[in-house]
């Protein structure tokens, strides 16, 4: 027999220590060490513990303290007292005809962002996640555009999502064989941009051969056109870069996209030349919504291959994809297959996004506003019941 282990925790050290995270799920390295050094884990080996922890959550995906056999017992037990593994509430859960599967998920209360899966033709799927809760920008185009802003999403909240959605496809460890999510796109709800440093942490997260396995190239972040942060994204990150383009004239872009009006497209494709290395196979994503009779004529289309000159481009034709009340309509099939042609001619690969999920609300947004709708219409007849039992 060897001598009992020695216990590698002191409580009693930092009675100063700050709040623990209630859950570990999703952290990232550098905050899973602070969580364990806060717990009260040996400085010396708070870094192994870190790592141990890493391979659990984020490559083997485990939801039990006990699964986690090269812990000792004791830390397991002690762990298992002062935090959770959950991942944050799913409010919402809808599954397409076409695969398409949307989750609405409860960060905090009243803190509700979705997350799209989005299943490709060949065996690769991305899954689209937020990095807000609403939007400042208000792009006239952009359901979430007409919700204001509730918060950032912290790292760990975005990397939740993509935990939630390697839940339900049942694909743990992150390495395991022809897995179906293999990329990420930061195009839900909010503006990456605005927050860069927790976008930055999960995309550390996302991308460590250790824990999610997703790699930078796999990883898109687009914006609206914050142009100061561009090239710091690419120096901080590696991503992919995507642009909501939408417009190739400053009047129409300063409609569509407001955020224009502050950095017009000189200033926007001045930061977009300035990405860190780009070439044919670090290409930029342009991302255009068809609206018919707004930016869909074939005089656009060549405005826009001029625009591109000199940028590794490929452009993302969107249809529109209407929410009630939405001011535009989707561009006609043959306008939107004419308009891929002029710049497809001109060498851009100009795919047209085949609309998905349409009978799920997959446009960014619309799932939290049929859940506020809802919440709102909830209350209404809690009160009328409230008032019958009164009377
Ligand atoms: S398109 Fe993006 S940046 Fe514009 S309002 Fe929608 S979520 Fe915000």
């Amino acid at each position: 027999m060897g001598q009992p282990m020695k216990t590698e925790l002191d409580l009693s050290r930092r009675p100063d220590a700050p709040a623990l995270p209630a859950s570990l799920a999703g952290l990232s390295l550098p905050a899973l060490k602070q969580a364990m050094l806060d717990f009260g884990v040996a400085e010396t080996q708070t870094g192994m513990r870190a790592k141990q922890l890493r391979r659990w959550l984020h490559h083997i995906g485990t939801r039990e303290f006990a699964d986690m056999t090269d812990l000792s017992k004791e830390l397991r037990a002690e762990l298992t007292h002062a935090f959770t593994l959950d991942r944050p509430d799913i409010t919402e859960h809808k599954v397409s005809v076409d695969g398409t599967q949307k989750w609405l998920v409860r960060f905090a209360p009243g803190v509700e962002g979705e997350s799209v899966y989005i299943p490709a033709v060949s065996k690769t799927g991305a899954l689209c996640v937020s990095s807000q809760v609403g939007c400042t920008l208000n792009c006239t185009f952009c359901h979430t555009g007409t919700q204001k802003l509730v918060r950032n999403l912290t790292a760990q909240e975005i990397v939740s999502q993509v935990m939630i959605a390697r839940d339900g496809l049942g694909e743990w460890p992150a390495s395991a064989e022809g897995r179906q999510l293999t990329n990420i796109v930061f195009m839900g709800m909010g503006e990456p941009l605005y927050n860069l440093d927790n976008v930055a942490e999960a995309i550390d997260t996302l991308s460590d051969g250790e824990g999610m396995c997703i790699g930078r190239r796999r990883i898109t972040v687009s914006t609206a056109g914050i142009a100061p942060k561009i090239p710091e994204l690419g120096a901080r990150t590696g991503a992919m870069l995507a642009i909501s383009l939408h417009a190739v004239r400053d009047d129409l872009r300063d409609e569509l996209v407001p955020i224009n009006r502050k950095y017009d497209l000189q200033t926007l494709f001045e930061a977009i030349r300035a990405y860190p290395g780009l070439n044919n196979s670090k290409r930029v994503t342009f991302e255009y919504v068809m609206l018919k009779g707004i930016n869909d004529s074939p005089a656009e289309a060549h405005d826009l291959v001029k625009l591109l000159k000199g940028v590794p481009a490929k452009i993302n034709l969107i249809p529109f994809n209407p929410w009630p009340n939405s001011p535009y309509e989707c561009s006609d099939w043959n306008v939107i297959e004419a308009f891929a042609a002029i710049v497809n001619r001109a060498g851009y690969a100009s795919p047209i996004r085949t609309p998905r999920g349409r009978d799920i609300f997959a446009a960014c947004g619309q799932l939290r506003s049929e859940s506020i709708k809802k919440s709102a219409a909830e209350k209404r007849r809690e009160a009328l019941a409230e008032q019958a039992a009164q009377s």
